[in-house]
């Protein structure tokens, strides 16, 4: 079997998802880059069941290279994301405050220094069908220079140099999402974070990773 670290990966990131509930049902999904290979959580299977046989390996064009199931329905926006960028690992989720966030603003604003996490202002990518390429299209173009953008009235996405990375965003975003909400929600004036002060943050989040 091909990519079994990989499989077990995404299998484990899947769980993950669930028992955070940051997705409902079968909602979102997971996968990793390895060279022109994506290594995908399958469509419409339960997370709880959901084995390292479940996941789906395909090329770059969506062709299966191995694996019985299909692929998650949203595989057109993981194949631009990695065509438009070098991450390596992608997580996509229905969470409640990114989700109920990306209904009322196109953008989030930066409250919090935690948006040093993600290269900036976090856009939200336009509308668009589950699954189609107009929608993948709108997500690469959100995620220019960022590690997360959010879907309108859909979810979030995630990315990463590794799969530890995207996933380690996921509950960051979520909190985020929610503390905005929570600002929104006293329909006071907010203060903002200057794109200024932000690079210092981001410069010393460098810094410390290294
Ligand atoms: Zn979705």
């Amino acid at each position: 079997m091909l990519y079994l670290h990989e499989r077990q990966a995404v299998v484990d990131a899947c769980k993950f998802l669930q028992e955070k509930h940051l997705v409902v049902g079968t909602a979102g999904n997971v996968s990793i880059r390895r060279d022109d290979d994506i290594i995908i959580s399958p469509s419409a299977v339960e997370y709880s069941h959901m084995s390292v046989t479940d996941i789906v390996v395909v090329d770059m064009s969506g062709n299966i290279v191995e694996g019985k199931l299909k692929p998650s329905s949203e595989l057109p926006f993981h194949i631009s994301i990695y065509e438009s960028t070098n991450y390596q690992a992608i997580v996509h989720t229905h969470a409640p405050a990114s989700t109920a966030l990306s209904v009322v603003v196109d953008e989030i604003p930066i409250t919090h220094y935690y948006a040093a996490l993600f290269g900036g202002a976090i856009r939200v990518a336009p509308y668009a069908l589950y699954g189609s390429d107009e929608l993948a299209v709108h997500i690469a173009k959100a995620l220019e220079g960022r590690t997360a953008a959010l879907l309108a009235n859909h979810g979030a996405v995630t990315v990463g140099l590794d799969i530890k990375g995207a996933i380690g965003l996921v509950e960051y975003l979520e909190y985020l999402c929610d503390v905005e909400l929570k600002v929104l929600a006293t329909g006071r004036p907010a203060k903002v974070i200057s794109p200024a002060e932000l690079d210092k943050v981001i410069a010393k989040l460098d810094t410390y990773r290294q």
